[in-house]
């Protein structure tokens, strides 16, 4: 599967608000991994990679990858040591804007990325008020002084794995 993309092979992420060839592909490696999270009818299903600004890939993780609670953009933030360097010019690719606001644990992901010194984030997709009213973690990274790239080209793939949550409300924990 093209998922299985060795480290480096989608090339450097851009530079502030100015998305290259390299960011579309690292979007589309996000959007194959929200495919992978296990179905929920609860939360979203949404795919996130860490790329370093020489294009090594640091992390990757999907929602739910070993809890019910993980969020992608958690998952794979957890996987890279607070102290890595690279951190501080490193690029996250999430399937859907990370969240602001959520139920189940104290920091939403735009914190959790902000407090990394992660100094870019690129997107597919903002998030809907399915869950959470005003989840404008767009809004708050980019106050945070994080660039946030929204490709909305990529918005239907990321949108796929959660067809079932967007024809319908429903109540719960995101
Ligand atoms: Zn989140």
């Amino acid at each position: 599967m093209s998922i299985n993309r060795t480290a480096g092979a989608c090339g450097q992420p851009g530079r502030g608000h100015k998305a290259t060839a390299a960011d579309r592909a690292w979007l589309a490696v996000a959007c194959e991994l929200a495919a992978q999270c296990p179905p929920s009818t609860t939360a979203f299903s949404v795919g996130a990679v860490i790329v370093a600004i020489d294009g090594t890939e640091l992390a990757r993780s999907y929602s739910r990858e070993n809890d019910p609670h993980d969020h992608a953009e958690e998952g794979a933030l957890v996987k890279i040591p607070d102290d890595d360097p690279r951190l501080a010019n490193a690029t996250i690719y999430s399937s859907l804007e990370p969240c602001a606001k959520r139920a189940s644990r104290p920091r939403p992901c735009a914190q959790l990325i902000r407090d990394a010194g992660i100094h870019r984030v690129v997107t597919a997709w903002r998030e809907p008020d399915t869950f959470v009213l005003g989840a404008d973690g767009t809004e708050f990274l980019e106050k945070a002084g994080v660039p946030v790239i929204e490709l909305p080209e990529y918005a239907d793939a990321a949108k796929l794995p959660n067809q079932h949550l967007l024809k319908q409300n429903v109540d719960g924990d995101s």
